[in-house]
């Protein structure tokens, strides 16, 4: 199972703070699937990668030692170039592009893009870290 991550929006609410249960949530994916979580932000795009800079100011230190397994992602223009559709994956961002949605349609994977909205339920990482953790296959 690959796992995707967007930050802005997902991880972080605003430029200046984390979402809320930023760190539960990274600490159950990274634990969950060490080798296999990549990044998939615009703070990882055209071959530069600053994931753990934007993110270091307002996670815990202890989370910010697990990003060092996340794994960059290639993509510059559409974030389904960075995603392999031959494998099983979650992708977890606050939005999705009309050729990215068609993309994932053309693929079936529509189920595997998991929209993150805190605006609508501030405690959508707790739940999803909650989910995470007892899943057997995810
Ligand atoms: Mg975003």
């Amino acid at each position: 199972m690959n796992i995707y991550l967007d930050i802005d929006g997902v991880l972080l609410d605003n430029e200046s703070n984390a979402a809320d249960y930023a760190d539960e949530f990274l600490k159950a994916v990274i634990e969950k699937h060490p080798e296999s979580t990549y990044w998939l932000t615009p703070h990882n795009r055209k071959g530069e990668n600053h994931a753990k800079e934007v993110l270091i100011p307002h996670l815990n230190p202890e989370t910010i030692n697990l990003l060092d397994k996340v794994k960059s992602s290639e993509w510059k223009d559409l974030k389904t170039d960075a995603i392999d559709f031959n494998q099983d994956f979650l992708w977890f961002d606050d939005d999705l592009w009309p050729n990215e949605l068609s993309i994932l349609e053309r693929h079936e994977a529509l189920q595997n893009f998991m929209i993150v909205d805190l605006q609508k339920d501030p405690n959508t990482l707790k739940k999803l870290a909650e989910v995470i953790e007892k899943a057997k296959h995810i």
